[in-house]
């Protein structure tokens, strides 16, 4: 039997109803676009694979502020080293908002929605044409509709179908995020994150403790699917010492870097689709935020002037502005991934006689700054310097 087909041409199609692609609905249909959203699931907002962590940059940037969604604020961390040592950064005011995914996600739609945005919900992007960003998309069941839009958006995450059939991912490295959602600890309450620094397989990685209303999100991100038992017996154990009782878990893709380009033809690729994601804590809001805004400038200006090309300025206005803060924390991922135990001991030690600046220097949305005072307070110590020249070079030459 032939599968039913409908053919639609909107002024923009946004593939996936994540934050990313509902406020880049919420942008253009708020100028009077005609937008449709496609979202694979049958809901806005589930499943959830985040924790919901967002910098009081990132939170300021939010052109729609999700109040709902928000379930406590935070004014301090503690970060552990493997080896006991802990250092203490206390803001004395609210450095973070944390917010549930699920309520987040569903009232930056909501807005999007308000503004004339249709939403297709249990809609799948199949296929995508690279010549012309022609779009076949699938209901659940068997109905097909053909999307002709002037320009295709793929906000369609770490997994994206726009980027993997537009051939945009630069490299295969994929790192994972998982975490246990807990209640009934003493975390609950508190405005505090934790942060464990911790190993797998001799690369460094971080393990959270991030109190969310009635939940404790205890989370990981790391390379390699085969490490993933490891990391849950470690986060297991965070649980048990801390007397969490685990609800459930999710695991999801974190993207490594950007694309190799943003803009093929009529399609831009935006948020984790794009790889446009913190490189040091991996986390995405804050960069996609910042990254739709300025491709939203330049879809408006596409569709106005009837010209596409225009669209490339969408790549070069954000490489400008983001290209060096990214490239620097990358070399710093790449320092901190190959550290020895004994540098990382050393490390702490040197940052504890330093403890009382940290907080001046700790922002989450913007990390270069921890990094160049690491630099300033540690790249003396033997080794690191070495080990830092060799990891420019491998972001260069990578
Ligand atoms: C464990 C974990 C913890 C994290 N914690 C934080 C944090 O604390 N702070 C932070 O800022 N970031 C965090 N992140 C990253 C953050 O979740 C992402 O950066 C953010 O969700 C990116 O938003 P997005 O809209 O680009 O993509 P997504 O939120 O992934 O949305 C993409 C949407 O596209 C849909 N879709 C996919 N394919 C298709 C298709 N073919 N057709 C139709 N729809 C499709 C998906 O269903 C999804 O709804 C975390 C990530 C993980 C894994």
């Amino acid at each position: 039997m032939e599968a039913e087909k409908t053919t639609l041409k909107p002024d923009a199609l946004v593939v996936g109803g994540g934050p990313i692609g509902s406020i880049a609905a919420f942008l253009l249909s708020r100028e009077g676009l005609k937008v449709v959203v496609i979202e694979e699931h049958r809901k806005i907002g589930l499943p959830v694979h985040c924790a919901g962590l967002l910098g009081i940059k990132a939170w300021k940037a939010l052109p729609i502020k999700p109040v709902e969604s928000v379930k406590n604020e935070i004014t301090s961390f503690k970060i552990y080293s493997p080896f006991g040592e802990k250092l203490e950064v206390n803001k004395g005011r609210t450095a973070a908002y944390v917010v549930d995914r699920a309520i987040f996600d569903s009232e930056v739609a909501r807005s999007a929605e308000n503004t004339g945005a249709k939403f297709l919900l249990s809609t799948k992007l199949k296929h995508l044409d690279p010549a012309d960003g022609k779009a076949m998309c699938q209901f659940r069941g068997r109905k097909k509709i053909i999307f002709k839009p002037k320009v295709l958006i793929g906000a369609d995450g770490a997994f994206s179908i726009v980027s993997r059939q537009l051939n945009l991912f630069k490299s295969k490295k994929m790192y994972f995020g998982f975490q246990y959602y807990t209640e009934r600890g003493d975390e609950q309450g508190t405005n505090e994150v934790k942060i464990f620094i911790d190993n797998v397989k001799n690369v460094n990685i971080f393990h959270w403790i991030i109190p969310s209303g009635s939940v404790v999100k205890i989370g990981s991100i790391f390379p390699g699917r085969e490490n993933m038992e490891i990391v849950r017996r470690k986060l297991l154990k965070i649980a048990s010492v801390n007397g969490y009782r685990i609800k459930y878990s999710s695991l999801w893709l974190v993207p490594s870097e950007p694309v190799e380009s943003l803009v093929k033809g009529n399609v831009a690729v935006v948020g984790d689709a794009a790889g446009q994601n913190k490189p040091l804590s991996r986390g995405g809001i804050y960069f996609g935020v910042e990254a739709v805004k300025i491709m939203c400038k330049w879809v408006l200006k596409a569709i106005e002037e009837g010209n596409k090309d225009l669209l490339e300025n969408y790549g070069r206005e954000w490489r400008r502005k983001f290209m060096l803060k990214i490239r620097l924390s990358l070399i710093g991922r790449y320092v901190f991934e190959g550290l020895t135990h004994d540098e990382v001991r050393k490390i702490f030690r040197v940052l504890k006689r330093h403890e009382d600046q940290l907080s001046g220097v700790w922002d989450l949305d913007e990390q270069e700054e921890i990094l160049f005072f690491l630099a300033r307070k540690a790249f003396f110590l033997p080794g690191l310097s070495l080990r830092f020249i060799k990891d420019y070079l491998k972001t260069i030459f990578h």
